[in-house]
């Protein structure tokens, strides 16, 4: 795996790989785990090479979250890619992403402050900058991202649409631990007794799930019975749970024709999201993301 750290290297080293091979595109901020590793193994499988980042983007935290405590752990990260087949790694600093000076935004109106936007004001203004801009950087014909986070799925999907990004955005399923807790960088912050505690996000999503499985598809119910199980542990505070349009992110109120149900909560001083996204119902069937029920035990 060859490890590059500036943009005009990564550049002339894509675009000559380019000439002869597919070139798959992961897009990390480090402290990987298998959730990131699955986006790895999905982009080989379907590219001839794979160029992954790491890189954790200022500009996508406002001042006073977790920039400076967001997990480190290059060495053990290079491993991981390399074990896993990555062809590339991009690794620039702050300095080399953002030279003095640097003014540009990319801004997804509208999207970009729903959900974790509207709670993180910012926040998908630096994602979509940063992506953006290694899209330029690496040029990849498709690239991988996490359904974990199914809003910035979409602002993704919306910028790559209306900037003309001739990427294939590809959204792979959520990667869980084995009782159920979503994979996140972030939990390796969680205290040993908050990492109990977050699995509350999986339960709420359940207690959804099983209403949707006993045929129900108002909104409101599906939210009051997720906003019951969070009241559960008076030491965790909802920041949403929702049940928007996938695409839109704005609240529906029934289920019937697609879902995205998605929470985040503050474990602690962590603020954790998950999701589940509900296919539109057909000939009476219902679809969750795939093995949600069945092989996480709550
Ligand atoms: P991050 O390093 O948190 O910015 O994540 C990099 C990519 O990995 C994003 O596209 C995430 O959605 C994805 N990702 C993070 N956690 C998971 C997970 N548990 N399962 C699948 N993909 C994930």
């Amino acid at each position: 795996m060859q490890i590059i750290t500036t943009a005009r290297e990564m550049q002339q080293v894509c675009r000559a790989l380019k000439m002869s091979r597919t070139l798959g595109f992961v897009p990390t901020m480090g402290a990987l785990h298998d959730g990131h590793l699955s986006l790895v193994e999905r982009a080989l499988a379907e590219c001839d090479a794979v160029a992954a980042s790491i890189f954790v983007n200022p500009t996508q935290f406002a001042p006073g979250e977790d920039y400076e405590i967001y997990p480190r752990s290059f060495e053990d990260d290079c491993a991981k890619l390399e074990a896993a087949g990555t062809t590339l790694l991009f690794a620039p600093s702050a300095e080399e992403m953002y030279p003095a000076g640097a003014t540009t935004f990319v801004e997804v109106a509208g999207l970009g402050d729903r959900l974790d936007g509207a709670s993180r004001p910012g926040h998908f203004r630096g994602v979509a900058t940063v992506v953006a801009k290694l899209f330029h950087i690496v040029g990849p014909e498709r690239a991988y991202f996490g359904q974990k986070d199914a809003a910035q799925v979409a602002v993704l999907r919306a910028m790559i649409r209306d900037l003309n990004f001739p990427v294939q955005l590809v959204a792979c399923p959520i990667v869980r631990e084995r009782d159920g807790l979503a994979m996140s960088s972030r939990n390796r912050n969680l205290s040993a007794s908050d990492r109990g505690r977050a699995l509350i996000l999986h339960r709420a999503l359940h207690a959804a799930s099983k209403l949707l499985e006993r045929g129900e598809t108002r909104a409101e119910a599906l939210r009051r019975a997720m906003l019951e199980v969070f009241a559960s542990d008076a030491e965790v505070r909802v920041d949403y749970a929702a049940i928007v349009d996938p695409s839109t992110l704005l609240p529906i109120a029934d289920t019937s024709e697609g879902a995205l149900i998605a929470v985040a909560a503050w474990v602690g001083s962590t603020r954790l999201i998950d999701n589940i996204v509900i296919e539109s119902l057909r000939e009476d069937k219902l679809v969750l993301e795939s093995h949600f029920m069945e092989e996480t035990h709550v």
